[in-house]
């Protein structure tokens, strides 16, 4: 199974992404946390470094920063049966970047999911995660980046997309991504 994961910052997606990794079997594959491993103190790289001034501020990476992460992230072994991408492609260039390496390798993505949830409830948990870019202020910049670069996605992706109302439980939510999965992929 190859999958997309598109939301806005505070969505959920990383939560989902993990659960829904280990019902598909597949490795869950984050660009933020790729970046946060890259800063991992005493083992900071130079991608982590050049990556840090855009994170903290709320801005994207520039892509080719994060589509050699991504394209090398892809060439380990557990990638071979599928994955979980959460928080790549964000911009409609990383999509094209993202299926050209697709095409390389001849596969296509089986679905792209997005997670809706009003702005007022994503303001409201990251206010509450407290990782260091969650000021309320990166946080705004965040959703304005999600809405100007990375909504339009959904119209480009509108044959694979699988839209959540991701308000409710983890385990409900979980549950509805594995339905809608089910249903389309069968
Ligand atoms: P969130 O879902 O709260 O935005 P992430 O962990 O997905 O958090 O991303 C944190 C930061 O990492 C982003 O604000 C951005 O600076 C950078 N980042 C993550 N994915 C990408 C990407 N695909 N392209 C560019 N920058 C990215």
């Amino acid at each position: 199974m190859r999958l997309v994961l598109v939301g806005p910052p505070g969505a959920g997606k990383g939560t989902q992404a993990t659960r829904l990794a280990e019902r598909l079997e597949v490795p869950h594959i984050s660009t933020g946390d790729l970046f946060r491993a890259n800063l991992t103190e005493g083992a900071e790289t130079a991608i982590g470094l050049e990556a840090k001034r855009y994170m903290d501020a709320g801005d994207l990476v520039p892509d080719e920063v994060t589509v050699a992460m991504v394209r090398e992230r892809l060439t380990h072994e557990d990638a071979i049966k599928g994955f979980i991408l959460d928080g790549f492609p964000r911009t409609l260039s990383q999509a094209g970047s993202l299926e050209q390496l697709l095409d390389e390798r001849g596969e296509v993505l089986d679905a792209v999911v997005e997670f809706q949830v009003p702005e007022d409830v994503l303001v409201a948990r990251l206010l509450g995660r407290g990782r260091n870019d969650d000021t309320e202020e990166v946080i705004r910049r965040r959703q304005e980046v999600y809405r100007d670069e990375t909504a339009p996605l959904l119209e480009h992706y509108r044959e694979q997309l699988v839209s959540i109302d991701a308000v409710g439980t983890v385990e409900e939510i979980t549950d509805r991504v594995a339905d809608a999965l089910r249903t389309r992929t069968r």
